[in-house]
């Protein structure tokens, strides 16, 4: 599939839930009010709509959410999904998780062919990450990774960076991820969807995280071979990974090779605009992947160059209404 851009797209994202049983402050507010589950995918419709994306060239497949550890009866579908890893028509299968449940899953997890994980961690004091997730339990997500590492799963952690909230430990997460074996990827947030409170307060641009973490550490860039927007740095102290997604500060948009399918089965071309395309109608009118696969095709022709996501103080609106979690992060 290429889109009008001439970007191949190759990899699917995932949200097999917008639930999650975390508040994390940049992504939800406290009271949430969820899609009820009836209007949810069933997980064999799930399955049957990333097959049909990887029949099309999809070579790599993300669970999301929401928390997708949190989707009832998840495993069955990573279970599933590992065929397409077996049979070569698939390179990757992963997940990014806030890892409350990876004790639970991690073994099984690889087992299902998962290789390697992307785990949400804004920080290493236990208050603080309360304060950062609401719900959180500090000591349980630690278990988790440990849980992920002694299962052989490669473990990349996700920073929000946060003005005045986390920024005065980013020294310290890269120390513990070079020292764990861990990657180390920041993001800026980004204006999706309403929070309770507002995001120009905390938004933070990567490129002054990078020079202060430049003052201490020595940040050799790298070619990235993720596939991500991600931009990549090994430290040459701790000799680790750490990256930068700089969705706001740096236009990441020109190699996107993604596109986004919400728990609902509706399809996002991009992670900030709003167009999208229904792939439930097309996929429950037929026993048939034909109409599937028509609609899938058709969507990826209206593929946007980019996002136009802004914060300032004049555009202190959502960029786009709907929330991380929808769409899946
Ligand atoms: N619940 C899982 C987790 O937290 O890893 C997966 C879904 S979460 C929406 C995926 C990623 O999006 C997380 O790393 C989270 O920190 C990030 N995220 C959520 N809302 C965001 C926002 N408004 N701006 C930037 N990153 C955000
Ligand atoms: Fe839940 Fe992930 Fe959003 Fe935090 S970032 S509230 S863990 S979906």
């Amino acid at each position: 599939m290429i889109d009008p851009f001439g970007r191949a797209i190759t990899y699917l994202r995932v949200s097999v839930t917008d639930r999650c049983d975390l508040r994390c402050v940049y992504c939800m507010a406290e009271d949430m009010t969820f899609l009820p589950k009836a209007d949810l995918l069933s997980l064999e419709e799930l399955e049957r709509v990333c097959s049909a994306f990887v029949d099309l060239g999809v070579r790599k497949l993300r669970i999301t959410g929401g928390e997708p550890l949190v989707r009832k009866n998840v495993l069955g579908l990573f279970e599933n999904l590992g065929r397409h890893l077996k049979s070569g028509a698939l390179d990757e299968l992963t997940l990014t998780t806030n890892g409350n449940r990876l004790p639970e899953y991690a073994d099984a997890l690889r087992a299902a062919g998962v290789k390697r994980v992307n785990v949400s961690l804004d920080s290493l004091d236990s208050g603080r990450f309360k304060d950062i997730t609401r719900w959180g339990d500090h000591g349980k997500v630690l278990n988790g990774i440990r849980a992920a590492k002694a299962a052989g799963l490669k473990i990349k952690i996700n920073t929000v960076a946060m003005r005045g909230v986390n920024e005065d430990e980013f020294n310290d997460l890269v120390a513990w991820c070079g020292d764990e074996g861990f990657d180390l990827v920041f993001i800026e947030t980004m204006p999706m969807g309403d929070i309770d409170g507002d995001r120009t307060d905390q938004y933070l641009p990567l490129s002054l995280v990078r020079a202060n973490l430049s003052q201490r550490w020595t940040l050799d860039s790298i070619a990235d071979n993720t596939g991500g927007p991600a931009r990549y740095t090994r430290c040459a102290e701790t000799g680790g990974r750490v990256g930068f997604i700089t969705p706001m500060t740096h236009n990441f948009c020109e190699s996107c090779n993604r596109v986004r399918l919400t728990c609902t089965g509706t399809l996002y071309m991009c992670l900030g605009q709003d167009d999208a395309a229904d792939l439930r109608a097309p996929m429950r009118a037929s026993e048939g992947n034909e109409l599937l696969n028509q609609a899938i095709r058709e969507a990826i022709t209206r593929k946007p160059k980019g996002h136009d996501f802004i914060i300032d103080r004049r555009h202190n609106k959502p960029a786009v209404g709907r929330h991380m979690s929808v769409t899946g992060g």
